[in-house]
């Protein structure tokens, strides 16, 4: 067999907004097409009507759209192998469906859900599988006038494939090796429904990655015990030569505790799962993504990637989508599960934080200022990301423990930079800071001494350079020890930038205001 393209895809179903798990199946997709010089495919396998939910397909491009996942070919992208909605494929199925009924590898079945269901009341453990079919209603137990009858007039069935017992199916999975099962533990699986003319997930997903000669299937774990039955299909067609790899990817687990990541764990700690923020149509409840919260698209990618890959040793955890493509390795990927550190997402939010200067976060920053009442300039905040960028605020994490952390959205600095744009009206003497270092008396003695030392200075001399020096000499001269005070009376308590910095910022005017204020308050 002669070497073929590349070719993989990402066939998401529009039942809701994209699990952040999809995004990164998507992304090691991107990643191998890439790799490989080959093409990325966008299908979307809607053919289970009863899940299907409007604006899910939009969302799931606008979300590759921000995260810079390219697709080469399919929905909204085109191409040569399309339509690319498996909706609108429905002529191209049944062909391949009457295909498999004529060479006697599926029949067709009658048998209502009711009698379905009465079925599994009445023996424990039914499968509709070689030992039970011929006590069922199909093509196989009735005589073929009858079958013909039933079909001419109107009655409803589905086409299941008839699923040969005793055999050792191999799936060769490239992350996991041989997986193999006996395919009498297997069902005889609908492949189609008369009811709306349109075929299962598992016959359209085998003829479409068969006619888009997709070569590689990567996809999520979940879908690992469907594989054994997907290779019999292959077989079945007689496709065997161009069946495509499979490389099932692991898990994502819960941050803490047991079990796969769910959108629970998010609401409990915090985090998104879904990349961008979703509105449920029906309910109206609004679900947060990573978008919205305030990740950049880089940073959500390279920490997403490292979940169930990495490059091994000697390489750095941060790492542009270009790297990655070079360094990806299906073959590194692990079977077990990996576990969602949301909280070493944001450690990558950070630092690719600090990769954009701090005037591509102003908007993002002024936007927060203006929903607390605040104007200022572009300038002006800037000064302040470029003053606390580097602090590390609190938070409590996922099981009640107090921790630190560095910032990591442009939304954390609020809480830290209030006191930037408004002077601290009242003074909090329980607060441990204000209590250490404001003694009544002497306190109020030196900063008014340093308000003296400052007033020599002008307005346009007010800078670090020429305030330090001069702030120094006099401390020195008199063995004063002003600056934690001088930070309750611009600050209001034990945070901030660098005294001189804050001073120079805040200007003459308004740094002298604050200290006399200060002064008044708490004598
Ligand atoms: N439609 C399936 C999904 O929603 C595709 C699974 C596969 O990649 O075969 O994930």
């Amino acid at each position: 067999m002669s070497e073929r393209r590349v070719r993989v895809r990402f066939a998401p179903s529009p039942t809701g907004p994209l699990h952040i798990g999809g995004v990164r199946t998507a992304l090691y997709n991107y990643l191998f097409a890439r790799q490989h010089g080959g093409d990325l495919i966008f299908r979307i396998e809607d053919t289970d009507s009863s899940r299907f939910v409007p604006g899910a397909e939009d969302y799931i491009i606008e979300a590759f759209q921000w995260l810079g996942i390219k697709f080469d070919e399919g929905v909204s992208f085109g191409g040569q192998h399309g339509p690319y909605r498996q909706s609108e494929r429905r002529d191209i199925y049944k062909k391949y469906v009457q295909q498999l009924l004529d060479a006697g590898k599926a029949y067709i079945a009658f048998d209502t859900p009711e009698e379905l269901d009465a079925k599994r009341k009445e023996v424990e453990n039914f499968q509709y599988d070689a030992q039970t079919r011929m006590q069922m209603r199909n093509s196989l137990s009735l005589p073929k006038d009858e079958v013909d009858r039933l079909v001419a007039t109107g009655e409803q069935y589905v086409v299941r494939f008839k699923i040969e017992p005793g055999r050792d199916v191999h799936v060769d999975d490239l992350i996991r090796g041989d997986v193999s099962i006996n395919s009498s533990v297997l069902d005889d699986k609908v492949l189609f429904k008369s009811a709306d003319q349109l075929p299962t997930y598992h016959l359209a997903n085998i003829v479409d990655d068969h006619l888009m000669e997709v070569t590689h299937v990567i996809r999520g774990e979940e879908w690992l015990p469907s594989a054994p039955l997907h290779v019999l299909l292959y077989e079945a067609f007689g496709w065997q030569d161009t069946m495509p790899r499979f490389a099932h990817l692991p898990l994502l687990l819960k941050p803490v505790g047991n079990g796969k990541l769910s959108k629970r764990d998010g609401d409990k700690l915090g985090f998104p799962v879904f990349p961008l923020e979703w509105k449920d149509p029906q309910t109206g409840a609004v679900s947060s993504g990573y978008r919205e919260q305030g990740y950049l698209p880089e940073a959500v990618v390279n920490f997403l990637a490292l979940l169930g890959w990495n490059p091994g040793e000697g390489h750095d955890e941060l790492m542009t989508l270009d790297e990655m493509v070079n360094l990806f390795d299906l073959s590194k990927c692990s079977k077990s599960g990996a576990r969602f550190d949301y909280v070493k997402g944001m450690w990558f939010n950070h630092q690719y934080l600090l990769q954009h200067p701090a005037t591509e976060w102003t908007p993002a920053f002024d936007k927060i200022l203006r929903e607390n009442g605040i104007e200022s300039t572009p300038e002006r905040e800037a000064q302040v990301v470029e003053m606390m960028k580097m602090k590390v605020i609190e938070y409590v994490d996922g099981e009640n423990n107090k921790k630190k952390r560095n910032i990591s959205f442009v939304s954390d600095l609020w809480p830290l930079c209030r006191f930037f744009f408004v002077a601290p009206e009242t003074y909090d003497k329980e607060d441990k800071f204000v209590r250490k270092n404001w003694k009544e008396g002497t306190t109020a003695q030196e900063m008014d001494q340093l308000v003296g030392v400052l007033s020599a200075l002008d307005d346009s001399e007010f800078t670090v350079e020429q305030m330090k020096p001069l702030v120094d000499a006099w401390a020195e001269a008199t063995g004063a020890r002003p600056w934690n005070a001088w930070r309750v009376c611009l600050v209001g308590t034990g945070q901030g930038p660098d005294m001189y910095e804050l001073a120079a910022f805040l200007g003459r005017e308004e740094t002298i205001k604050r200290m006399e204020h200060a002064i008044a308050a708490l004598g």
